[in-house]
């Protein structure tokens, strides 16, 4: 076709509501019941072709272990090197196709997640990661369709950005794919993150192998059909999951390894950042790293803060799933003067807050996602209860008789140096230290000076100086920072996501700044009229 096709502006997915009686409610229970009766067999997929290795992983649902969702294939060691050469050779034809095509892909991919495959998708995530219905429709429906759309946009943005030409010259940018593979390796936490970080790359041209996180590996293998029925070509994007740390070595042996799309922890990144280095001089490029990662996100409060709103974000931002969101609320900074109001009304909301099966839609927490994470959180709650530094003042009880559930936690910690104002627990449990309504100041740099993560954080004050000196201290303690609002639900499009220091590299997903990672600019000056006499005309 000779034509330079627009593509469409994106606008946000709407979030539907699942209200009583809903049409999406009741297509969402369907999609449980019938989702939830079988073992779903999910393969490892090479150059379009399905392998069921028989090595396999059995996948439980997080809110009742005792039900069977799926057996995840592994891959061998020959699929692994078969995933990488399928890739390498696929990616000559994929990326002479035209961007048109290419967007066509994604964009049909975000049409079909928007409507048949909308409440398996939502599902999935419900019964293989624990969200509730709005959680899992926020994530595994809007956030994925955008990324989809916003991304092809930002895409056609960044082909159009081209340097001045003079007269007798035209220079041009080929934005280039990067030579070799992309590795996408990601988290169980957000089924949105599982779709992008393979296809952020593979618009622009490149090729992906996608190792995901076997706890989401069900609501990850139905996306991936997605982009297969969406006309993905074979090989383009591999779907290899398994162990992680035999995966991990084998694609860093690659020389063909171009980049890495990483989410998840910290340590985890830090190890692969590392095993690369070690072999760096075995690369044809200098592979792209980018990765994701961990925080310890907070809320701070002034002492002019408007205390309903400070709760509520309080509650949604440290409780809701589970508090295994990135930038889940897990230390926060309270006045002495509006501490009882808010502990007393914390206390009061948390009591109804209801934990339990997602699919009983009266529920605002699941369970945590697996048994690691749960024994995780059991020890920590057993040793806060004889921590002199610590008040349990709400929650601090789980119970894993039937699925890994964690109550909603208040903790209070007299040394805000403490642990628990420090590190990432990634689970409903919420820290916070009191200061004296005069420090103010101090307060600020000591959340700037406690935690080497710098993901998200917010602020609440109703008085301006407040919120303009917080801004300034704060500048580089949060990459996604709120005024009024609670640390966590950016918005693709909206709240460009990441963070820096120790929670990443900020190349903040599902935007323009993302996509610069995955292509090499070439630059090509063509003369009309070529110069045809090599003197100067001072030489005269
Ligand atoms: P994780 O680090 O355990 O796992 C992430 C991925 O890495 C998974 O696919 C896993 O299989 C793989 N992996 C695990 N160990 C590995 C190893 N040794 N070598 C190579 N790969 C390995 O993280 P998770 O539990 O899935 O996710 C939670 C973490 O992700 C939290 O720390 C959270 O803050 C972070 N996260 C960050 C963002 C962000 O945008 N900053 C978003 C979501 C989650």
């Amino acid at each position: 076709m000779s034509a330079i096709g627009n593509i469409p502006t994106p606008i946000n997915e709407p979030i539907l509501n699942y209200a009583p009686g809903s049409a999406e409610r009741t297509a969402l229970e369907a999609a449980i019941v019938e989702l939830g009766s079988v073992v779903t067999e999910i393969p490892v997929v090479i150059n379009g072709v399905e392998h069921f290795t028989g090595q396999t992983v059995k996948l439980t649902s997080p809110q009742r272990h005792s039900h069977h969702i799926a057996n995840l294939h592994q891959t061998t060691p020959e699929l692994r090197q078969a995933a990488i050469d399928g890739a390498v050779a696929a990616q000559h034809a994929w990326e002479r196709w035209s961007f048109a095509d290419r967007a066509a892909v994604f964009l049909r991919a975000a049409d079909l997640l928007a409507g048949p495959w909308r409440q398996r998708v939502n599902a999935a995530t419900l019964l293989g990661q624990s969200k509730t219905a709005h959680q899992a429709e926020i994530d595994s429906a809007c956030e994925l369709i955008d990324f989809w759309r916003f991304n092809v946009h930002y895409a056609e943005r960044l082909l159009h950005e081209q340097p001045i030409s003079v007269p007798g010259v035209w220079n041009r940018l080929d934005w280039r794919p990067l030579e070799g593979f992309i590795y996408a390796i990601t988290p169980f936490n957000f089924t949105a993150i599982g779709g992008n970080l393979p296809t952020a790359p593979a618009m622009l041209g490149n090729v992906a192998l996608w190792k995901p996180s076997t706890t989401a590996a069900l609501s990850n293998y139905l996306v991936y059909q997605i982009l297969r029925e969406a006309g993905m070509p074979a090989g383009v994007i591999q779907f290899i999951p398994g162990d992680s740390v035999k995966t991990t070595a084998t694609l860093l042996d690659s020389k063909h390894l171009a980049g890495i799309h990483f989410t998840g922890s910290t340590p985890v990144f830090r190890s692969i950042w590392q095993g690369v280095a070690e072999r760096l001089g075995t690369y044809r490029g200098y592979p792209r790293l980018v990765g994701e990662t961990g925080g310890k996100d907070f809320i701070v409060a002034h002492a002019s803060a408007n205390v309903e709103a400070l709760v509520t974000n309080l509650l949604r931002g440290a409780f809701e799933y589970q508090g295994q969101k990135c930038s889940a609320c897990s230390r926060t900074y309270i006045p002495r003067s509006l501490w009882p109001t808010v502990k007393r009304r914390m206390q009061e909301e948390m009591a109804q807050m209801k934990v339990g099966d997602p699919a009983d839609f009266s529920n605002y927490l699941g369970a945590v996602i697996d048994e690691r994470a749960f024994r995780k959180h059991e020890a920590l709650l057993k040793a806060v209860q004889s921590d002199p530094a610590i008040t349990v003042h709400a929650g601090g009880t789980c119970d894993d008789s039937v699925g890994w559930f964690v109550q909603p936690t208040l903790l209070e910690s007299s040394d805000p140096h403490h642990r628990i104002m420090r590190e990432e627990f990634f689970g409903p449990i919420l820290s916070a230290y009191v200061y004296e309504d005069d420090q103010w100041s101090e307060v600020l740099t000591l959340i700037d000076e406690t935690a080497e993560y710098a993901l998200t954080g917010a602020i609440f004050a109703n008085e301006r100086a407040a919120v303009i000196e917080a801004e300034e201290k704060l500048r580089h303690a949060a990459g996604n920072y709120y005024v009024n609002d609670k640390c966590t639900g950016a918005v693709v499009g909206q709240q460009p996501f990441g963070g820096g220091r120790a929670s990443g590299t900020n190349d903040k997903a599902g935007s323009l700044l993302n996509l610069y990672r995955w292509v090499s600019a070439r630059t090509v000056k063509e003369t009309g009229n070529p110069a045809t006499n090599w003197r100067y005309p001072f030489l005269g």
